[in-house]
């Protein structure tokens, strides 16, 4: 494995290309304009590279670091040198393990490649979730409660390494993983095909789903879209739930903009789509079938 190190003066990030032998791995012209000499290698060998030391092979490793308000942020970059630009996935939370995993599944299956927010195997960031840091203000969306900080550094770097990797026709992808929802977190279920809110709702692809269900059935395993309108696109609510994927669906606006990826991404980028896929912890055999599903149903959607 040889080690890159590229640097540049005066700017906020630090890219570390770590490639393993036969990768290529060039940054991007656009993303050399972000490098910068303020390199810590302390945690680049995160538990995640650890456990999929053999699944990295092959890939190309970056590190980006920057810092915005109190926070100083770390990210791992892994992108497939084969093909670099296709789907790309977005990874905000460093305990989803199962999330990881199916990340590098799904890379070394179709290409593209995967941002992912390293927070020593923490939901949270220095106590901020990094799923509810997008905005482009300069200054704290009133909506966005758990937003501490304007994060308009953040959001432009995020976006700016997925718009890089990700094919343009392609919508934004998030991976997640969670509790199970019954003995979840305060046993509130949030993250589950049973439970609905006045913002979100939920379509079940099965009849008789109950906590007991398990694989694509399970309540845990679903889909979450999001859009301004009350309703779902039919088309693309049919085809997931025609491929037994349940959907939840959620409704954006400027008003409960909660400052997530989903929000942003209806909000700032509307002539693309979201789509992130939930599972339990652990239910990687069924985030790998959902991640498939979804392909397949990306190429009939776009070819429609
Ligand atoms: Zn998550």
């Amino acid at each position: 494995m040889g080690i890159s190190v590229y640097i540049k003066k005066s700017s906020f990030i630090v890219i570390l290309c770590l490639h393993f032998s036969y990768a290529t791995c060039n940054i991007p012209s656009n993303l050399k304009g972000f490098l910068s000499n303020n390199i810590t290698m302390t945690s680049t060998h995160s538990n995640d590279m650890i456990r999929n030391k053999d699944n990295l092979k092959g890939l190309c490793l970056y590190e980006v670091q920057f810092k915005e308000a109190i926070y100083n942020w770390k990210l791992l970059l892994v992108i497939n040198p084969q093909l670099p630009k296709d789907a790309f996935w977005f990874l905000p939370h460093d305990n989803e393990n199962t999330a990881f995993d199916a990340a590098l599944y799904a890379t070394q299956k179709y290409g593209g490649g995967f941002l992912s927010v390293v927070s020593q195997d923490k939901r949270l960031h220095q106590n901020q979730d990094p799923n509810r840091n997008f905005s482009s203000s300069q200054t704290k969306e009133i909506s966005c409660k758990a937003q501490k900080y304007a994060s308009n550094l953040y959001t432009k770097i995020i976006f700016t390494i997925i718009e890089t990797y990700k094919k343009e026709s392609y919508p934004f992808l998030a991976l997640h993983s969670n509790e199970n929802s019954w003995r979840g977190a305060g046993g509130k279920g949030s993250v589950s095909i049973l439970h609905s809110s006045k913002y979100v709702h939920s379509y079940p692809a099965y009849k008789n789903v109950s906590s007991s269900s398990t694989g694509l059935k399970d309540e845990d395993s679903l889909i979450y879209i999001a859009g301004l309108s009350k309703t779902p696109d039919l088309k693309i609510l049919k085809s997931l739930l025609s491929k037994g994927i349940h959907v939840k669906y959620e409704i954006v606006n400027q008003m409960n903009n909660d400052c997530s990826m989903s929000n942003y991404v209806v909000l700032h980028k509307s002539h693309s789509s979201y789509y992130n896929i939930e599972v339990e912890h652990g239910a990687l055999k069924t985030q790998k079938i959902m991640i498939d599903k979804l392909m397949t149903h990306i190429q009939e959607i776009s070819s429609y």
